[in-house]
């Protein structure tokens, strides 16, 4: 674990990048709203971007049957910490479930192509991280996973 000082948005655009064959294959349309200013956090990178590679990914595999399938990635500065969002216009999460979705191996998955992993162990970064994890569903439809942990001050 190496925490340094990282900014939210290089860290999303890693986890991104990650993605694009997948997105431009998919005719995923993609929107991304940040501040201005750099959002920094203290956080070690790989970590932040695991859990912001397991929201993208469960959410291109929620929006595999919709139409004209968007992600909507955003980030702001609320009350001293960084509030990430990450949601899709999927189907969105079975009201019942929103909190189950975070329980070790809890997956709505066929058998092997989920292990129900990604969430619980989002979670648990999170903690360390001092942050945390939810999960709503939009009122137009589709999930929303909201990540937040504390701002840090500008490195420089
Ligand atoms: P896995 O992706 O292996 O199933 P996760 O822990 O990443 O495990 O997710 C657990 C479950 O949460 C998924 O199987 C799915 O039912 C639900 N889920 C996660 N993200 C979304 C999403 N964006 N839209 C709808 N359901 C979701
Ligand atoms: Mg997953």
């Amino acid at each position: 674990d190496h925490p340094e000082t990282i900014s939210v948005q290089a860290c999303a655009d890693y986890a991104l990048r990650l993605f694009q064959s997948r997105l431009r294959d998919d005719h995923v349309q993609v929107e991304q709203y940040w501040p201005e200013q750099t959002l920094w956090v203290k956080a070690d990178l790989v970590r932040l971007e695991q859990v912001l590679v397991n929201l993208i990914g469960n959410a291109l595999q929620a929006m595999k049957e919709t139409d004209s399938p968007r992600l909507t990635l955003s980030a702001r500065a609320e009350n001293r910490q960084v509030v990430i969002q990450v949601a899709d216009n999927g189907p969105g999460i079975p009201a019942n479930y929103l909190e189950q979705v975070f329980e070790p191996f809890f997956t709505t998955k066929a058998p092997g192509s989920g292990l129900g992993l990604g969430l619980s162990i989002s979670s648990r970064i999170m903690d360390d991280l001092n942050g945390k994890l939810q999960a709503t569903n939009l009122p137009e439809g589709g999930a929303c996973f909201t990540v937040s942990l504390p701002l840090a001050p500008s490195p420089r």
